[in-house]
């Protein structure tokens, strides 16, 4: 499970996240809607350990991400070992891929495996060329990252995220860099992990049809508060908050 605690994110004077309090069950879907700007990126960036939090505590099944005990049983902020520990189990997937262009698909796959958990390359490839075949890129897996279509790339980078086996996956507006006809494949994509896996997905996406589909809940999020949380149905259908109404006007 994971729990923000009143936490407060600000860029010298600009506060992004405002005492948000917010939790994800286990193995639950949740998509993160809002205006640009409102702070939904930071949110899956301080999951990642990529920023501290300025203030508050994100809990990880009971564990603070951002800090740790003491022997005293109080927190401190965490030192890098402990941050690396708990990266390992959140993936994320990156609105522009990032996949690294020196490397062939596989390599790409293969190098956190291999050198962040120690996996044998051997058992690793074996695995890259499983998740190959699973995001229909089976023949791909020797290219490189230019010879790959927009979508493609995508694709491989879910698949790489997914080698870490990780608990979390973080997509961060996964199909807003891609042509409009490259989104559907990507999105089916995700769909399928979504019914076929027990990971705990988070989802800032602008794709309300797949918020839709794909969501047990939706968090709607306005100057780094969430004003409204419910089902898709009832979000979409009967939003109750003044801003979730003209924010989905302005969107749909
Ligand atoms: P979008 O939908 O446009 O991606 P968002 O809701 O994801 O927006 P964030 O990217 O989380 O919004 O940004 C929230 C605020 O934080 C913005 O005002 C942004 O300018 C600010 N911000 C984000 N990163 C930094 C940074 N590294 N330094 C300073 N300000 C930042």
């Amino acid at each position: 499970m994971i729990r923000f605690e009143r936490v407060v994110k600000r860029y010298g004077e600009n506060t992004v996240l405002d005492e948000l309090d917010f939790s994800v069950e286990r193995g639950r879907h949740i998509t993160l809607i809002g205006p640009s700007g409102s702070g939904k990126t930071t949110i899956l960036r301080l999951l990642m350990t990529l920023e501290p939090v300025t203030d508050g505590v994100i809990w990880v099944d009971g564990e603070p991400l951002t800090h740790q005990r003491t022997p005293d049983g109080s927190l401190k902020p965490a030192d890098e070992k402990h941050l690396r520990a708990l990266r390992r189990r959140i993936g994320m997937v990156f609105q522009h891929f990032n996949l690294f262009p020196h490397m062939n698909v596989v390599r790409n796959i293969t190098e956190a495996p291999v050198r962040a958990l120690g996996q044998p390359r051997e058992q690793a490839e074996e695995r890259a060329r499983e998740l190959l075949d699973m995001v229909g890129l089976a023949d791909k897996a020797l290219a490189h990252p230019t010879q790959l279509s927009g979508g493609q790339q995508q694709r491989v980078a879910i698949a790489r995220a997914l080698a870490m086996e990780p608990e979390v996956l973080l997509l961060d507006e996964v199909t807003s860099a891609l042509d409009p006809e490259l989104v559907t494949g990507v999105l089916d994509l995700l769909r399928e992990i979504a019914e076929t896996t027990d990971i705990t997905l988070l989802c800032v996406t602008h794709e309300m049809g797949f918020a839709r589909d794909v969501s047990d809940e939706v968090l709607m999020f306005d100057a780094g508060r969430v004003v409204e949380a419910g089902s898709p149905e009832q979000l979409f259908s009967a939003p109750s908050h003044r801003r979730t109404r003209e924010f989905l006007s302005a969107v749909l």
